[in-house]
């Protein structure tokens, strides 16, 4: 689809009403389940990033109803593949440079996640050796469950959700 019918197509249904502008380089996480997008930027790290994220929630999508979108602005060499495979199974990833999408990586299941989540035992060692990474082992991927390489604690995604 070439940018004018891009255009055409988003005025039609009108579903790009909040307009946050091109991303030169960064990705765009879509299609994420609406009221989801909150934990992915907190799981993710994002609001540590130093660049352009926008968040936004409850868009219109066909498909889903409502859905929430994250877009980061960022050099993407800083990210391995690894990271977004902690987001939704349902949603994509674009990921972005000179304003081309040059992949969309398919979103799985890492089967070890380093400095991506956070161990919330408070008596796990990652607490009080605040220099060792935080790893986090795959150990059932059907219901994704990660466990923390250390203390074995169970990263529960709904932990934050209140
Ligand atoms: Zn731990």
């Amino acid at each position: 689809m070439s940018e004018k019918e891009k255009k055409n197509e988003q005025n039609k249904d009108g579903g790009y009403k909040l307009h946050v502008g091109k991303i030169e380089e960064g990705f765009v996480i879509d299609h994420i389940h609406a009221g989801r997008g909150m934990q992915i930027y907190h799981d993710l790290g994002l609001d540590k990033l130093d660049c352009c994220v926008a968040i936004i929630r409850n868009a219109f999508s066909v498909k889903m109803g409502k859905k929430d979108m994250i877009k980061v602005e960022c050099p993407i060499d800083q990210f391995d593949m690894d990271f977004f495979g902690f987001v939704d199974h349902t949603a994509t990833v674009d990921v972005i440079k000179d304003g081309e999408i040059i992949a969309k990586p398919k979103l799985e299941l890492p089967k070890q996640l380093k400095n991506v989540i956070h161990c919330h035992n408070p008596r796990c060692i990652t607490s009080t050796e605040q220099q060792l990474d935080q790893i986090f082992i795959l150990t059932d991927p059907v219901k994704g469950t990660y466990r923390c390489k250390y203390c074995e604690t169970a990263y529960k995604q709904d932990a934050d959700r209140k």
